[in-house]
């Protein structure tokens, strides 16, 4: 598939006001273009009387060389400059904070909403590999999560809303920008190489918001990513894991965590609803969509080791047999500790020795490095800090609380 990507757009309904109608009804609400997908900013221009590719125009200026202003669009003519200013805006999310790490980790926090629990965070972690120096984003796709896992710190918040497709490329705008503040418009670079839906949410549950976004990841007008780069993780919502092969071509990522139904059902508890066998068969379906072109070579499999819990090599074996005929990549991934929670993380002996077992029988089994420790930066744990924020995380501290009580009590 070409990694240029037209979508059938949603706003193509007559009935629809003009775009110049819209930004006049309220005068202080500005189409924000930075979320648009090229086909939905063509359709935008084409509203507005003018030439479909002044989208593709608009799209470099923005995600290529971050110009957020319409007078520095020199290809442009003054008067549709002065147009756009009028009518549209780009706007990321707000930043409220962020650190880079001395390993070069980087992590911001945006502001998405009013309120405590309006936060997101997203975190770059680089490494080296061998085509070089990897820049890979870890983003967040909604303000919580509603599916509760027993060991996921987003979870515990509880879901708050979706994040829309601006506050999600944005967070792929703001880390490739933070790269080129000081570098001249015409010699700006993308510098984000890899891209992966780990951060707050489930991004099969914001499926179309997500979709958009990552159409503007691909697209050669935007960040022109490489759908090898570009990995959506979920936890197994299996309708959507079908939709997803039939509208993109990225890569597929599946938060197992667990190697049988019963102890699937207690860690990721969408399983009641999707169980694994569901799960597995939609992975091959996913992967068989394609031929060899696609990034659907394999799909690969993240697995939280949980001291006592799912690391034996009873559930090695287990795994073994559950993905035997399943294209795969194995990832384990060390527990990220936060407070209250009520696991702990495997030791480093029984994460080799785990590792050894799925290896001797033929698996590219990898363990994932804990990375950015010193500014609280790992994927998939992005805002322990404000795990106590909803009654949800109240109600489990309380569960938690009795449980050690019960423990005690048995001496
Ligand atoms: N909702 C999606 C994507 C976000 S979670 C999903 O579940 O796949 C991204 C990854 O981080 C998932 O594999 C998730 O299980 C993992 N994760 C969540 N909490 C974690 C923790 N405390 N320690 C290590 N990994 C964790
Ligand atoms: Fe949601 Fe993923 Fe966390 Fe589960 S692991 S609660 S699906 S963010």
């Amino acid at each position: 598939m070409s990694s240029e990507v037209v979508v059938s757009s949603p706003s193509t309904d007559e009935q629809q006001p003009s775009p110049a109608t819209q930004a006049s009804n309220s005068a202080l609400k500005k189409v924000n273009l930075l979320g648009m997908s090229r086909a939905e900013l063509e359709n935008f221009f084409e509203k507005l009387g003018e030439k479909k590719f002044r989208a593709g125009q608009v799209m470099k200026w923005m995600h290529q060389y971050f110009v957020t202003d319409f007078a520095e669009m020199t290809n442009i003519s003054g008067k549709l400059r002065a147009k756009l200013e009028q009518l549209c805006e780009i706007k990321a999310p707000e930043v409220v904070h962020r650190h880079y790490s001395k390993d070069g980790t980087r992590k911001w926090v945006f502001r998405v909403g009013d309120g405590a629990g309006s936060l997101v965070e997203t975190v770059l972690i680089p490494a080296e590999d061998k085509t070089g120096l990897r820049k890979t984003l870890c983003i967040s796709s909604q303000v919580g999560c509603a599916l509760d896992c027993s060991f996921c710190s987003t979870g515990k918040q509880g879901f708050q809303r979706d994040l829309t497709p601006d506050e999600i490329i944005g967070q792929l705008w703001v880390a490739n920008q933070s790269y080129m503040e000081d570098v001249p418009v015409a010699e700006r670079t993308r510098s984000v190489t890899n891209v992966v839906m780990m951060g707050m949410g489930e991004p099969l549950l914001n499926y179309d918001a997500v979709l958009s976004s990552m159409y503007i990841m691909l697209d050669d007008f935007a960040y022109g990513m490489s759908k090898r780069r570009v990995t959506l993780s979920t936890s197994g919502v299996v309708p959507k894991i079908d939709q997803l092969a039939q509208d993109i071509d990225v890569a597929l990522a599946i938060s197992l965590h667990a190697p049988n139904d019963e102890l699937r059902n207690e860690l990721v508890p969408i399983n009641k609803k999707y169980p694994l066998a569901q799960l597995i068969a939609a992975c091959q379906r996913y992967i068989n969509k394609d031929g060899n072109e696609s990034a659907r070579k394999h799909v690969t499999i993240e697995y939280v080791m949980l001291d006592g819990v799912n690391d034996s090599l009873e559930h090695a074996q287990q795994m073994i047999r559950l993905l035997k005929n399943l294209p795969s990549k194995i990832n384990l991934i060390p527990f990220n500790p936060f407070p209250h929670a009520p696991y702990g993380r495997s030791s480093r002996n029984r994460i080799i020795a785990f590792q050894k077992a799925l290896s001797d029988a033929g698996f590219v089994c990898t363990i994932r490095q804990t990375r950015g420790d010193d500014i609280d930066a790992a994927c998939g744990q992005l805002v322990g800090q404000v795990a106590d924020r909803t009654r949800r995380a109240e109600q489990w501290k309380k569960k938690v609380a009795e449980r050690n009580e019960i423990m005690r009590s048995h001496g």
